[in-house]
């Protein structure tokens, strides 16, 4: 094993959580390593034009390790898991799955950050909250606040570059459009650096449904630019989207989309004491008397590594984070795999004969959805359903699009064939007409939804492959049926003539938001690390990432993962956390 030289701060994987607290970190003059198991790959080398091939990336998916990021999947804590075969999405490259993510990016709600005791006051009386307790949620709140996060959300939207309308600024509601603009978003200080992109037809028809439903439509916050004027705080100005639609899934190949690689790499690559390592794999974090010393790692030939340091983070995403830890013998006090939250799925396709959606046309951030079903925003409504349909949260919907022609070839409801001339007349008439909307439904934390080692599988350094243990509660079952049936009302408004999918949830192993393992909090007991993803045993080693978040909200989380590593940072270069001791800080 080759020994190498000493760095101040290592960092285990460089997607979006890495990609502030290295950058941070390495301008004031730290030594950081990040350590990235994939390969740098670019808009110059690999996303270019002649690379917009749904083949190469979407179905072949270069970009995702299936080999050595495997999962294995089980519902229940007494089945024996098996290899999980279903979707797994997320990309191992320089920048993670942020290089080929939609560009969705929202700051929290500010009930967000105290689940718990927002449900407690609003149901607590009442007995509203039976069915949690009776399948054992494990609902906290957040160590931190809204208020105390505020600066570093805006820090985010400046250093990366996301467009909006603002819904809510300073306390004013739709300040700046009377019709644009989340006017439930938690308030913002400053409004975003530039407008969102152009609305398609599929935006404006779904806008239409929504404005029938008495709803209050909104451009969903996108860090996809508009034109190439604006220019980061980083110094980084990215061309404007062309609106090519080769974009989730893909990286994009003119740098439009905002990215740890396309917005942060750039600033950090200037600087001294940055280096970033592709093509390598760690395998362990070696600790000693309550400390991290150093990591192992794998080079691209298989060579193992070692690279010590003083501060280690953990930036490798929810699964590999916690079987990173778990397989280091690093168990947190049992606490590490605890409280794994995902979205389970649901999905509502809709056509409308008689209008052209041109869904093909633009990234599918290009986005038109609303918040009135989201958080507590439907409460009235919700109290006036029987008690065996109420359920506490709810989900944004919105209206993607980016079909993919390659992609699209399964859009068609039930009582079409799949095959043959009635398949091929269903589509050539109808996929101009298609619209599937996105339901974000939230989900609750249990107790028995974990993450921890399979027995049974590894990779080939006998690694054992994270194992997901997850199941669909009452909670999530009723929130899909009445998102499901609002989704339903609003695409029937816009004109739909015919409306499918799946009403029921169904658990799965990876929604790309998932999120828990290695929760924050402020009680050892119940928690991995403290309020900066400091671990309560190990306290030179830090956790970024949605790990550490004990709720998964109804929107998108990679604008509070960078938040959070913001956050990290801040708390390192200014000393509110001890190295010796994650019970000392400020
Ligand atoms: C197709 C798609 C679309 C998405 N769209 C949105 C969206 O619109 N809005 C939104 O908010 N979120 C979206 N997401 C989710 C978003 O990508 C994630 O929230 C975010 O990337 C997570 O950041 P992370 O740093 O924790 O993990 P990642 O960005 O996945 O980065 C982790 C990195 O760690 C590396 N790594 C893992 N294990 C090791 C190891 N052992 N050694 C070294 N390196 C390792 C990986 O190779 C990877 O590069 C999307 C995700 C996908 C897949
Ligand atoms: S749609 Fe825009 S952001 Fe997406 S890949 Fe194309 S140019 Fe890039």
């Amino acid at each position: 094993m080759a020994l190498l030289p000493r760095k101040d701060v290592v960092i285990v994987g460089y997607g979006a959580a890495a990609g502030p607290v290295s950058l941070e970190l390495a301008r004031a003059g730290q030594s950081v390593v990040a350590l990235e198991a994939g390969a740098h790959r670019t808009a110059a080398t690999d996303f270019h034009r002649g690379s917009l091939d749904t083949l190469r990336w979407r179905t072949r998916r270069e970009m995702i390790d299936g080999r050595r990021m495997a999962l294995t999947f089980r519902n229940a804590q007494s089945e024996v898991a098996a290899p999980w075969n279903g979707i797994y999405a997320m990309a191992s490259t320089v920048g993670g799955s942020s290089v080929h993510w939609s560009g969705q990016s929202w700051r929290f709600y500010a009930d967000d950050f105290r689940v718990k005791s927002a449900l407690e006051e609003r149901y607590g009386r009442s007995g509203r909250l039976a069915h949690l307790r009776a399948d054992h949620a494990a609902l906290e709140d957040w160590p931190i606040t809204y208020d105390e996060v505020e600066p570093f959300y805006e820090k985010v939207e400046y250093a990366l570059g996301i467009g909006g309308w603002p819904g809510n600024l300073g306390g004013r509601i739709r300040p700046v459009h009377p019709h644009e603009g989340n006017p439930y978003e938690a308030p913002r200080k400053r409004d975003f650096p530039y407008r969102p992109l152009r609305d398609n037809a599929t935006d404006l028809v779904f806008r239409e449904g929504a404005l029938a439903r008495g709803l209050q439509p909104f451009h969903v916050p996108t860090g996809v630019s508009m034109d190439g004027a604006w220019a980061s705080t980083e110094g980084v100005r990215r061309p404007g989207c062309t609106y090519c639609s080769f974009c989730t899934g893909f990286g994009c190949w003119n740098d439009s989309k905002t990215s740890t690689l396309s917005a942060l790499l750039p600033a950090a690559q200037q600087l001294p004491h940055f280096e970033l390592r592709p093509h390598c794999y760690v395998t362990r974090i070696n600790h000693r008397d309550g400390r991290a010393v150093s990591v192992s790692y794998r080079n691209e030939n298989g060579v193992e590594h070692e690279q010590p340091g003083d501060v280690f983070i953990l930036g490798a995403y929810s699964f590999q984070n916690v079987r990173l830890l778990l397989h280091s013998g690093i168990d947190g006090n049992g606490q590490i795999g605890k409280y794994f939250i995902n979205r389970a799925t649901t999905n509502l396709h809709a056509i409308f004969g008689h209008r052209l959606l041109n869904g093909w046309n633009g990234p599918s951030v290009q986005r038109q959805g609303v918040d009135d079903y989201n958080g507590e925003n439907a409460m009235e409504q919700k109290l006036q359903l029987p008690p065996e349909q109420f359920f506490v949260r709810g989900a944004f919907i919105g209206s993607p699009s980016q079909r993919v022609p390659l992609e699209s070839y399964d859009l068609h409801p039930p009582d079409v064939p799949s095959w043959g001339a009635a398949y091929k007349r269903f589509m050539s008439e109808n996929l101009n007409r298609y619209m599937g909307l996105q339901l974000l439904t939230e989900a609750m934390p249990y107790e028995d939804c974990t993450l921890d080692l399979d027995p049974n599988y590894s990779d080939e350094y006998g690694m054992p492959y994270c194992r997901v243990t997850r199941s669909v509660k009452q909670n999530e079952r009723r929130m899909a049926h009445f998102i499901w049936d609002r989704a339903k009302e609003l695409v029937e408004a816009a004109g739909a003539t015919k409306v499918w999918g799946e009403r029921s949830a169904t658990a799965i192993a990876s929604s790309t938001h998932d999120l828990g393992g290695a929760r924050m909090g402020t009680d050892p007991t119940k928690s991995a690390t403290n309020r900066y993803g400091q671990l309560w045993s190990t306290p030179n080693l830090f956790v970024t990432g949605g790990a550490l978040m004990p709720s998964l909200g109804g929107h998108n989380p990679t604008q509070t993962i960078w938040m959070l590593s913001y956050w990290l940072a801040d708390a390192l270069l200014q000393r509110k956390v001890r190295l010796d001791d994650s019970m000392a800080y400020t």
